[in-house]
């Protein structure tokens, strides 16, 4: 598969520099692959479904074609994926996509994991260590420091803002081991992130390492996401006729987004021929994307804070990506937008707790009210002319084509729960009265012992860090 770049059509590398470029360092584009492959029908058909890694396996083989052979690509998915993605259904004509069984249990895993492998694979005729430098301001830097927790050939610095993060992420961080070191930054994220891109432009440094970047625009990414949006849809439009009588369903999936990789990875699955009709984009106050998709302009911001930090991105990086796949129309035509406050956030928890009695963290629970609204009346206002007030929390004014499918009763819903929800305990024990059970193994990182190493937020320092430390 050739790669090109979101900013210069004229660009065409393979897989192997686009994902050890992260980002292309002569536009500051993104890559993309030139056409997105189309799965084998006879695949897609199958009854029962394929499995979760049968789906990875298959998809993943495109886009990496005379670059990684069959078994070694069997190799990577199986190593990357010894969890699933789950469908669990609250209603019968709802599911939601339980995106968190991984090692640090965010939907993140499932990228980072598969990034570790393939940058490892791509690194193994080298024999000095590939350096990742990451910063982090949460959900990421443990994700990427658990995937690449003794992957061969791989070496990873995490940079994080100290006490600026949640006490369990905290803890997350600074309890790795061996290829893989937390640095607790005195400062902010900016600071962390600062450091790490100076320490990217010092030719001095990066002449004595091989520094690289472990960053969610990298496409090896967003590639796997497309995996359980895939899986996803086939699980529910076989189960569909027997849990609501709907053949062919329209399967609307609603994302929680922040930063749009998540999305970007559902299209990516549309076009590879995954029954999916349509999406949502949901978002906390951070509403740059909807607010694009009701008005047509396109207005990045600063991120506002709010209960679904993870979320918390003003000018999101991957409105690039589906500008490159999309027009404004086309988006119109296939997304729903929809906007939530805080207080309907902690409303959301509560009411999909006492109507189904499920367990929802804040990022998912926006999703949920989404979906909600949606088939209650919210489309078919929408439709009937009442349309919403952008600047209330709601449906944003724009009717996508699969709203008749709403109203016809012939839309189901998969709400991707992108956390588990006990890592934000505090905001569902307010919401619902009790705090959701914790998994094990996020019950053992709270034993381990505190490795994190004290840095100041001078550059300085930290190359010096850098020079001491690194092989
Ligand atoms: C990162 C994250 C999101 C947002 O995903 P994007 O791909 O940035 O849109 C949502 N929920 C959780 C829990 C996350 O960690």
């Amino acid at each position: 598969m050739i790669y090109t770049d979101t900013r210069d059509s004229s660009v065409s590398v393979d897989f192997k520099t686009a994902v050890l470029n992260g980002m292309n360092p002569q536009t500051g584009g993104l890559y993309m692959p030139v056409e997105i492959p189309l799965l084998n029908k006879a695949f897609l058909g199958k009854t029962p479904e394929p499995s979760f890694r049968d789906v990875a396996y298959e998809s993943a083989k495109l886009f990496v074609e005379g670059e990684i052979n069959d078994s070694n690509l069997q190799s990577i998915i199986a190593d990357a994926y010894p969890f699933n993605a789950q469908v669990v259904p609250l209603d019968p004509v709802s599911y939601v996509l339980e995106l968190f069984h991984g090692p640090t249990c965010a939907f993140k895993d499932f990228g980072a994991r598969f990034m570790a492998r393939v940058m490892s694979y791509f690194n193994r005729d080298e024999n000095t260590p590939l350096h990742i430098l990451v910063a982090t301001s949460g959900d990421t830097g443990s994700a990427v420091g658990s995937a690449f927790h003794n992957v061969p050939g791989l070496d990873v610095t995490i940079l994080y803002p100290e006490g600026k993060i949640s006490k369990l992420q905290e803890k997350q961080l600074s309890t790795f081991t061996g290829n893989v070191r937390a640095l607790r930054v005195k400062g902010n994220f900016d600071d962390c992130q600062r450091l790490v891109k100076t320490a990217f432009t010092d030719k001095e440094l990066r002449q004595k390492f091989r520094l690289s970047s472990a960053n969610s625009i990298n496409i090896s990414r967003l590639l796997p996401q497309s995996f359980y949006y895939t899986y996803a849809s086939l699980v529910v439009k076989n189960r569909s006729p027997r849990d609501n009588k709907i053949e062919n369903p329209s399967i609307i999936a609603v994302v929680p987004s922040g930063n749009f990789g998540n999305l970007t990875s559902g299209l990516i699955a549309k076009e590879m021929g995954a029954p999916i009709s349509g999406f949502v984009a949901a978002t906390n106050a951070n509403r740059t994307v909807p607010d694009w998709i009701a008005t047509g302009k396109y207005t990045p911001r600063a991120s506002v804070q709010t209960l679904s930090n993870a979320m918390d991105v003003g000018s999101p990086s991957n409105y690039e990506r589906i500008r490159h796949m999309y027009s404004l129309e086309e988006v119109r035509s296939l997304f729903a937008s929809y906007w939530l406050d805080d207080k309907g956030t902690m409303d959301a928890i509560k009411s999909c707790h006492s109507r189904t009695g499920y367990i929802i963290d804040p990022h998912g629970s926006v999703a949920w009210k989404a979906w909600d609204d949606i088939r209650r009346n919210g489309m078919e206002n929408l439709m009937g002319g009442l349309s919403g007030n952008i600047n209330e929390p709601g449906l944003t004014p724009s009717i996508p084509d699969w709203a008749s499918s709403i109203i016809e009763k012939r839309a189901v819903g998969i709400l991707l729960e992108t956390a588990h929800p006990s890592k934000f305990g505090d905001t569902v024990l307010k919401a619902i009265g009790r705090e959701p059970s914790m998994p094990d193994r996020l019950e053992k990182v709270l034993a381990l012992p505190d490795n994190s190493i004290p840095m100041t937020s001078t550059y300085t320092d930290f190359r010096q860090w850098l020079m001491d430390n690194l092989e």
